[in-house]
This record gives C-alpha cells, structure tokens and sequence, in this order.
C-alpha cells in the first residue's frame, strides 16, 4: 500500500469507447462513443463489459462478458504503470494474432501540416515515434512486423538520445528499445531426420512423393498441421509452389518492392506458413518467398502479420529503399506502400527517414481508424497526458497534482449542487435529449438498445464518497 502523505500525484484516465464491435477498432471520426473518466490511486485492473468500462481490485473478478483491457500497477507514491502482458515468440494462428488488437497500442501523433480531413473526434498530441527493429504497425485491422532494418549508420549510434529522466515528459524512443518480436519470424522446424518415430513410407514429400533430405538444401520438412503420410514437404517444393502465386510490384520511384501471396498456407491444414525457418544444426534461415534487397543502402523490411480471409492466410512482405523522399502507406493507388483493405484510408501514413541520423519517423495523415505501434514494455504514465488505443477504446491517461484534484473536486462540488437545484428541469431535458437520440440512431440505422444508450448513468462525484480511487462518468 502507498503513503499516502508522500503522495503528489493521482492518475486521471479519460476513456472513449467506439460503440460498434468492429475488428477492435475505434473510428477516429464517429461521435458514437461513450465516455469515462477515472481518477485513480491505487492498482486497480481496468475491464469492458459491452461499452462499459468497468473496475476491478484483480482479473479474477471478471465477469461474464466482461474483459480485462489492462493493470493499472500503484507500487510507489507517485508512480502509476499500465500493462497488460504481450506474449513474445509465439507462432502467429489467426486466434492469437486477433489476441493483440486487446493490448495496448501508441495512437500516432497527426501530421499537423494535414488539413484536408478535419473529421476528427480526438486530435492525439502524442511525441513523434521513431521506428525500432521489431515494432508492431496496425493500420486500420493491418498489422506489419518491422522485422529488418538495415541502418549501418543507425547501429554506431544506438545511444543518440540521452535517457530522460522528467517526470513529464516520455521517452518514446525506449518504448520498445531491445524488445523481442511479439510473433516468432524464424520458426524453429524439425525435418524428416528427427522423425525417428515415423515408419520410413511415411517420410515422404506430399509434394513430389521422394524421401530425399538433404538438410542443407533441401530439407523435408514438416511446417503445418499435417500429420501421418501428409506431415512433410521439401523446402524447395513449397517455395515451387508459392512462387506460382507469387506477385511482385513496384512503387513509380523503384524504392518499394512489394511481395504478396494470397494463400500462403498448408493447401490441406490451411495453417499459415512461416515466411522463414530454421533447423537445429544449421545457421543461416530458409525462405519460403526470395527477395530481393537493395545493395548497399539504407533499407526496412516489413511484413504482414496473418490476414486471414476465406480460411487463406495473405502474407504481404514489402522491401523499402531509404532515402530523403517521404513514403505514403494507405489503399490509394498512387501510395508508395500499398495496402488493399477497406480499413486502411487512402493516405493513411508517412515514413519520413533521416538520412543524417539515421532515424526512420513514422507518422499518421488522419487517417479514419489510426496508425498504431504495439506497446511492448509496462508503461510509466507522465505528467504529459499520452493517448493510447486498446481495441475500440481509446484512453488518455496523466498524473494529475493534488492540487489540480482538489480543485476539480471543488468544481464538482458546485456543479452538484446547481444540479441539484435544476433536478426537475434536467430530468426533463434528459427525457427529450433520450428521445432525440434514439431517434438519430434509428434513423442511422444503427440498433441501439437502452444498455447502448450514450447517455445514462452520469455519476456525480459527490454521490460517491471520496476516497483514494473515485470515478466519475461523462457522457
Ligand atoms: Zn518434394
Ligand atoms: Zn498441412
């Protein structure tokens, strides 16, 4: 438990739910959200039951559709950390990788300098971020894994921003700094040789029906779900074959090579396949997809993370050349790195890379569902308010003085009394303002029942006694 009399700050959390239940995302231009606000000081786990937002003392309170969004830990006076665990090196399936749209995720900061797209119900102020090996992208529903990055410059200068050690402000950079990829991009496999248990007529391609493995190039190998006589392919039949379905583009300024297959999966199991593996004993990764790299400049290489449609994996893999150019992410066909979903917006985001520093910026245009980066690390909430996403909730969160409280609850405290002088009226309002809205959402033609309503149930603080954790909601 903190001391409380060496306690300065409390954490505030503004929280805005998207209504609709949409691939966990949170529509930056809908006014169809619900509200929260929470001052807290004390741990405390944050759930969501339908819209709600919802408070618990720990995860195994957790109701029927309630879910765990994430921890708000209170080891210390003064110092509030968020988390909600990310697993690392797991093999991607399509249940787990829908798992990490419910982890915590940095909102990117708007381009400023944008202005043709002014829909915006949030306008996030958060610190430009800086991309490091192994971030998680989401774009819309799109996840990309920065899973190369070859910056020669970049690597003698790891050390380019000194730690900051004010309680105000962040250190972006560090966000993810040395982290381990969240989905195991070289999959350890195991060939026909370390099968000993399996009868020798049942080692064989399913392919090209040889029992040849020759481990150095062209092992047979066993990468699905397969099991029995099915269980092995070799290495170069499953390239073979992925290569007939392989597409190639290029961007107009040849900087951006692009590769994408539409099934790149087992064709009988449908489990995706890994687009590199390894075998014990031998060092160097096999490829399923060959690419070319640029040599002798700066460049990335991002991939897809499973997209699965029709019970077929899409695997896109997009090859980036830098240099002083700025590069457009989105679904317009004039965009550098294309992306073909109906969630991605047509200039959804830029990489902007500093050839001097060697530093890769990436930042969103307004795009309608966001530009992401999967936190990896527990975060330190700040003075400095930060804007984060977890599925279709959006969160701002910020350590509030004592004294900024105290003085919010004054301003409360007025408030309730007014409110309770104009009761009547309000009551009044509020049945007409119900009415209305009901109105607008069947005109939308969006369903909504009274649980949904954007509306009900506004605590007033000073209903509630004031101890170290209150909550309050808006509408
Ligand atoms: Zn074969
Ligand atoms: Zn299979």
């Amino acid at each position: 438990m903190s001391d409380a009399q060496n306690e300065n700050f409390v954490l505030s959390l503004y929280t805005k739910t998207w209504v609709r239940d949409s691939h966990g995302l949170f529509d930056y231009e809908s006014n169809q959200t619900k509200y929260l606000n929470a001052i807290l000081a004390e741990s405390i786990c944050i759930g969501r039951k339908k819209h709600q937002i919802t408070t618990l003392h720990n995860s195994n309170e957790l109701k029927e559709g309630e879910e765990l969004l994430f921890n708000v830990r209170h080891p210390e006076p003064n110092l509030y950390i968020l988390d909600n665990e990310v697993p690392v090196r797991v093999q991607p399936n399509q249940e787990n990788i829908n798992d990490l749209s419910n982890k915590i995720w940095y909102i990117l900061k708007n381009d400023p300098f944008k202005s043709n797209n002014s829909n915006q119900v949030v306008l996030n102020t958060n610190d430009d971020y800086y991309l490091c090996q192994n971030d998680v992208i989401k774009l819309g529903r799109v996840k990309y894994s920065l899973n190369e990055i070859n910056i020669p410059s970049r690597n003698n200068n790891i050390d380019r921003a000194p730690a900051i050690n004010d309680i105000k402000k962040y250190d972006i950079d560090d966000l993810n700094k040395n982290t381990e990829p969240v989905f195991d991009f070289i999959f350890q496999a195991k060939d026909s040789s370390e099968y000993n248990d399996i009868p020798d007529d049942e080692r064989l391609c399913k392919i090209c029906y040889s029992s040849e493995n020759d481990r150095i190039n062209n092992p047979l190998v066993h990468l699905c779900n397969c099991n029995g006589g099915l269980r092995f392919s070799h290495f170069m039949c499953i390239k073979r074959w992925m290569e007939t379905k392989l597409q190639i583009k290029q961007n107009d300024k040849n900087t951006v090579r692009s590769y994408s297959i539409k099934s790149f999966n087992c064709e009988i199991c449908k489990t995706p396949y890994p687009f590199k593996f390894k075998l014990n004993g031998i060092e160097k990764p096999f490829e399923l997809i060959s690419l070319e790299k640029p040599l002798g400049c700066d460049y990335i290489v991002l991939e897809s993370l499973n997209q699965v449609k029709d019970n077929c994996n899409i695997k896109t893999i997009h090859v980036i050349q830098l240099n002083n150019d700025e590069l457009i992410i989105g679904r317009g066909h004039e965009s550098d790195i294309r992306v073909n979903d109906i969630s991605v917006s047509r200039n959804h985001a830029k990489l902007k890379y500093n050839t001097e520093d060697g530093t890769l910026l990436i930042r969103d245009l307004k795009s309608k569902f966001g530009t992401l980066i999967l936190i990896k690390k527990p975060l330190v909430i700040k003075e400095k308010k930060i804007h984060l996403q977890i599925g279709r909730t959006y969160i701002e969160g910020w350590l509030m003085t004592m004294e900024e409280f105290e003085k919010l609850k004054k301003e409360k405290k007025n408030k309730a009394l007014n409110k309770q002088q104009h009761q009547n009226q309000q009551q009044h309002q509020y049945q007409q303002q119900h009415e209305y809205q009901q109105h607008q959402f069947q005109q939308q033609n969006q369903p909504m029942n009274q649980e949904q309503n954007l509306d009900n149930n506004a605590m007033d603080l000073e209903d509630k006694n004031f101890g170290p954790k209150t909550f309050y909601q808006n509408q």
